[in-house]
This record gives C-alpha cells, sequence and structure tokens, in this order.
C-alpha cells in the first residue's frame, strides 16, 4: 500500500486565494487593510527565513505587514516598548514574535506584553485558556493548519485514536487539545514516554512534533494511519526533512503529510487568517 500524499502546498494556495479575496473586500468596504507586525530578535537563519516567508505571504494576499529587527543584544525593554506602541496601533491587528527567542529573554513576559486580541499565533496566556476551555480565540497556527488539513481530507476525527509526540506548548500541547475537542482519544508523548512505537502503532491519527530526523519509521505506524509530520529538521546534504522517515512511512500509512509542502505552508496560511480574524474583529 502506498499513502495518498496530503498536498500541504496546493490546500495553502486555495485557502490563500480566499484570504486575499476576503483582505480586498475589507479595503473595499471599510478602508481596511488587514495588518501583521512581525518582531524578530537575533540572526538565527531558520528564524530569519520563516519571518521573511510571512512578510512575503502577507503581501501576496494583500495585507500590510511591518517588520522590526532587533539585535541580539537588544534591552528587554526596548521590544516591550515596541509591542506597548504596536498595541496602541489601530491599524495593526496581529502581532507575532518569532520563536525562540535568545536564551537570555524572558519569554514569558514578551508573550504576556502583545494585546490578546492582537495574539494571532495564540500564545497569550489568556488565549491559552480560552483554548483549553473549548472557546479559542486564536488557535495556534500549526495545530489550526493540521486541522484544516485533517477537514479537507475527510479523516474521521468521532472516537479515533490520536497520538501527538511532542508536547510543546506551540505544537504538541494545543493539538492535543484540538483533538480532544473533536472527540479523538488523545495520548501525548514525549520524551520520557516508555515504549513510544507501541502508543504510535495504535494511532489512527499520528502527529510527530519533535524535531528528530525520520525518528519514527513505518514499522511504528499502524497500516492505514494518517500520519502528520510537522517536524523540519536540516540534513547533512542541506536538505529538509520531517520527524517521520517518509519513505518507509508512506508504504504503511493511508494518508501522509510530506516534508517540505506539508504542515509549513499551511502554518502560514492559518497566520493570515488568525490576522484576517483579528482585523474583522474590529469592524464589529
Ligand atoms: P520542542 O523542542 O519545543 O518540543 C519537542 C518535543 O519533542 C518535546 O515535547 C520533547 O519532549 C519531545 N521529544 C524529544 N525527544 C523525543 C523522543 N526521543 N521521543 C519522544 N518525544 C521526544 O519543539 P516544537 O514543538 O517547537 O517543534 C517540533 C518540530 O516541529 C521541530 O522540528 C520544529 O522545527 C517543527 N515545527 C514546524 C512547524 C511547521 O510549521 N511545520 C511549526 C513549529 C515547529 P520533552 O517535553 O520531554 O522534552
Amino acid at each position: 500500500m502506498t499513502a495518498r500524499i496530503i498536498d500541504g502546498n496546493a490546500l495553502s494556495a486555495r485557502i490563500r486565494e480566499l484570504l486575499a479575496t476576503s483582505a480586498q473586500g475589507m479595503k473595499v468596504s471599510h478602508g481596511v487593510t488587514p495588518c501583521l507586525a512581525v518582531i524578530l530578535v537575533g540572526e538565527d537563519p531558520a528564524s530569519q527565513v520563516y519571518v521573511r516567508n510571512k512578510v512575503a505571504a502577507c503581501e501576496k494576499a494583500g495585507f500590510r505587514s511591518i517588520k522590526q529587527v532587533y539585535p541580539l543584544d537588544v534591552e528587554l525593554v526596548t521590544v516591550l516598548a515596541k509591542i506597548a506602541e504596536l498595541n496602541a496601533d489601530p491599524s495593526v491587528h496581529g502581532i507575532l514574535v518569532q520563536l525562540p527567542l535568545p536564551k537570555h529573554f524572558d519569554a514569558e513576559a514578551v508573550l504576556e506584553a502583545i494585546a490578546p486580541e492582537k495574539d494571532v499565533d495564540g500564545f497569550h496566556a489568556e488565549n491559552v485558556g480560552a483554548l483549553m476551555q473549548g472557546n479559542p480565540r486564536f488557535i495556534p497556527c500549526t495545530p489550526h493548519g493540521i486541522m484544516k488539513m485533517l477537514e479537507a481530507e475527510k479523516v474521521p476525527l468521532k472516537g479515533a485514536e490520536a497520538v501527538i509526540v511532542g508536547r510543546s506548548n506551540i505544537v504538541g500541547k494545543p493539538m492535543a487539545m484540538l483533538l480532544l475537542a473533536q472527540s479523538c482519544t488523545v495520548t501525548v508523548c514525549h520524551s520520557q514516554s516508555k515504549e513510544l512505537a507501541f502508543h504510535t502503532k495504535c494511532a489512527d491519527i499520528l502527529v510527530a512534533a519533535v524535531g528528530r530526523a525520520k525518528m519514527i519509521t513505518g514499522a511504528m505506524i499502524k497500516p492505514g494511519a494518517t500520519v502528520i509530520d510537522v517536524g523540519i529538521n536540516r540534513q547533512a546534504d542541506g536538505k529538509l526533512c520531517g520527524d517521520v522517515d517518509f519513505e518507509s512511512a508512506k508504504e504503511v500509512a493511508g494518508l501522509i503529510t510530506p516534508v517540505p509542502g506539508g504542515v509549513g505552508p499551511m502554518t502560514i496560511t492559518m497566520l493570515l487568517a488568525n490576522t484576517l480574524e483579528a482585523a474583522e474583529r474590529t469592524l464589529k
């Protein structure tokens, strides 16, 4: 059996077209352009690429974007002052600080400084709490994109065994909440989990969000399972790969996302969706 591939680029393109149309409509009807502000601290090459891609995606969809880059040694107060300025600017609808922040930075203080109604990444404690309560304001972009993929592929969720490998605040935990809200039976594995393969083999839906190249092999997958690979790992030859060993996994899974071209583009698409939503809410 060879799995059907979930094309994140194609689904993203379709959704981004709709978002661009909505943004254009908002401009015409209200004279408002959705605007995302992105703050980057330091020169991490991967973060620079992510920020560049986010800004480019905004431009292509007709959104406005503001990019603020600080050197590694910038003072925390400077970044907090910028966030306060953006919070107070009614023409800015979404604010995100690219993670990870440098180690000496108090990431929590930065994330909590963003106004919850502009927190389009959904990382503010107030928004995390709303998601936990089943009443999300902004759904974190990566898990949000994964839910859209599952929906587009009509993957049955009610009663399905969902196993998530990874428990980070930005992927694993919100993913668990979203799948739980759709009545999956959710298991979350992490670095201290024993018998990882025992759990992954039970999964009708397997989400890998670890950051370890090709660690999930075909032998760890239930035949016919839906496999979502969040991982982005740079190999020795410079090419990207996921946390799933695609070659062996695709022989066992029913549906699988590739890396690149799977979850990655959907993450940026949902960032645009959240920004548009934030802008729409200001019109009500
Ligand atoms: P984190 O490093 O924050 O979390 C990794 C998780 O994996 C932790 O919960 C850790 O467990 C767990 N883990 C580590 N080793 C093992 C192991 N051997 N077995 C089981 N679990 C393990 O990563 P993120 O969640 O931020 O990101 C995960 C991956 O997804 C990365 O490759 C990242 O680049 C990628 N990513 C991709 C995105 C996209 O748009 N495609 C968006 C965001 C992330 P513990 O908690 O015990 O340490």
